[in-house]
Parts: C-alpha cells; sequence; structure tokens
C-alpha cells in the first residue's frame, strides 16, 4: 500500500497560536470559555493539566483566568468578562478578528450582513453577537426570497466550503444589491485543495479530527465527493476491511488535529493492514 498524507494536513497557524498561548502561561485557576479548539483528545489533555472548559462565568473565583478560544467571542461577552475582572487571555484567531472588523464595517455603511455558516458554531455566534440582527444561512434555499432595496454584505464562516460559497455568492449577486467577501480562512482553502487532490488519486481517504470540528467535516464531505472516506478521531477507530483491495491510502487531517494523531493513524496502517 502507498500511504500519503495531504499537504497541510492538521493544526492551522490560529490552532498553534491558541495552544502556544496555553503552554506558556501559569495554568492555576485558568478557564477556557467554550472549546479552546475542537478536538476532545486535545481538550481532554489540557483537562488533565487543570485547564478546564466552561460554558458559562458563573461560580469561577475571584482571581480566575479566562481564556477566549480561537473562535473568538462577541463583545459583550469581553465586556463581561472584563466587569468581573477576571485576568483575560485572548486566543482569537486573526483571521476571525478580521470577519469581526469586516462585518461591523459593512454594518456602519448600512449594509444587511449575510453570514453563510453554521448558525450554532462558536466564531458565527461571536460574529453574529456584534450586529443587529444579521441574516445566517448555511444553504441557498434559506434565502431565495429575499429581495429588496437594502444593501447586503455576504461573507462566510472561516471554515465552509468555498465552492458553496461562490455558488452561494453568485445566486445571490444576480437578485441582491450585494458586497461579497470571501472570509474563508487561507489554510482551510489550502487544506480543502491539498486533501481534494488526494482524494482525486486516491483509493481510500482517512480524514482525522474531532466530530465537532466544522472544518474537518467539511474535509471529510469534500473528500467523500472523489474517493471512498471514512472520518475518524483516532487510530483506534481504524477497520481492517477498509483496507482490503486498496493500493492507494490517503490521510489528511482538521486544523485542529495534532501532529501525534496523524501519525498514530499512519503507524497503524502501515503496520498493521
Ligand atoms: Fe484561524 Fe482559519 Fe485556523 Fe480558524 S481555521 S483558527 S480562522 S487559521
Amino acid at each position: 500500500m502507498n500511504i500519503k498524507i495531504a499537504d497541510n494536513a492538521g493544526y492551522c497557524f490560529g490552532v498553534k497560536r491558541a495552544m502556544k498561548i496555553i503552554e506558556d502561561m501559569d495554568k492555576k485557576n485558568v478557564f477556557v470559555l467554550g472549546k479552546l479548539i475542537h478536538n476532545p483528545q486535545v481538550i481532554a489533555s489540557l483537562e488533565k493539566k487543570g485547564i478546564k472548559s466552561i460554558e458559562n462565568i458563573e461560580n469561577l473565583p475571584e482571581n480566575s483566568t479566562i481564556i477566549i478560544s480561537a473562535h473568538g467571542v462577541d463583545d459583550r461577552t469581553k465586556k463581561e468578562l472584563k466587569e468581573r475582572n477576571f485576568r483575560i487571555i485572548d486566543s482569537t484567531c486573526p483571521l476571525v478578528e478580521n470577519v469581526h472588523k469586516i462585518t461591523k464595517e459593512a454594518e456602519k455603511e448600512g449594509c444587511k450582513i449575510i453570514i453563510f455558516g453554521d448558525k450554532n458554531h462558536t466564531e458565527v455566534k461571536g460574529i453574529a453577537g456584534n450586529l443587529k440582527k444579521p441574516i445566517m444561512i448555511s444553504d441557498i434555499d434559506e434565502i431565495r426570497n429575499i429581495n429588496n432595496n437594502k444593501k447586503f454584505c455576504l461573507v462566510s464562516q472561516t471554515t465552509q466550503n468555498t465552492d458553496k460559497f461562490n455558488r452561494i455568492a453568485e445566486e445571490l449577486k444576480s437578485g441582491l444589491n450585494l458586497k461579497v467577501v470571501d472570509t474563508i480562512c487561507m489554510p482551510t482553502k489550502q487544506r480543502q485543495a491539498s486533501s481534494t487532490e488526494l482524494a482525486k488519486k486516491s483509493d481510500l481517504m482517512i480524514v482525522i479530527g474531532g466530530r465537532i470540528s466544522a472544518n474537518t467535516k467539511r474535509l471529510a464531505q469534500r473528500c467523500g465527493e472523489f474517493t471512498e472516506t471514512y472520518y475518524i478521531e483516532t487510530e483506534e477507530e481504524l477497520k481492517e476491511e477498509w483496507f482490503k483491495g486498496k493500493e492507494n491510502i490517503g490521510i489528511t487531517a482538521g486544523a485542529s488535529t495534532p501532529d501525534y494523531l496523524i501519525k498514530k493513524v499512519y503507524g497503524r496502517i502501515e503496520n498493521e493492514f
């Protein structure tokens, strides 16, 4: 069997940055608001080091340190954290910050903001939380009937599917006064492109990442359009029968998947199947 790992598989720079911030800090009374990154194995290892993920800031000790995750939060949440006098460590990815800036400015210019993404995702909630009733869509069908004289600005969650975003932008442009800002981040685009290229040449693709990871889900969907694809979190989920009669095996991983997990998957395929 030939086993190949896609270029750029694994941690993006935003995740590396967030992990480095945590590594370097004193870990006493440290809490992450939400999940630092969407990988359960990494979250579990942080919890072992005493860094807990929390969903709200009630009942925390006075001298706590709160880490804002790479996905960011809205300004109201930041203000609340400051008012409670917590020490705040902001690990929001600069590319997510950029979407906040773009959408706030577009709204000031009179645009109604349309966000293409998952409305329940932390990043989207943070962006939407700073805006006046943005329209959130995950598919073109959800917006076909909008047609009025307003100015609109379409942006995307940073980890969305580029082809789908472009299709939505094209379709909306024909009926609306629309400004389109492609805010899908470069690391996401690179991972989508290199994984697609590898999937086209492979008999089987293994996609590694947390089940709650938006960008990993997208990679698995995309690879599945070209070849047989399995989405796993760890090497323990690999099954021998997947590899029967297969020659070219491709591996890719989401932006929140650590290198050690990719190596374990590679090693198990190489040594056991
Ligand atoms: Fe930043 Fe993109 Fe990584 Fe999200 S996927 S943390 S936006 S680099």
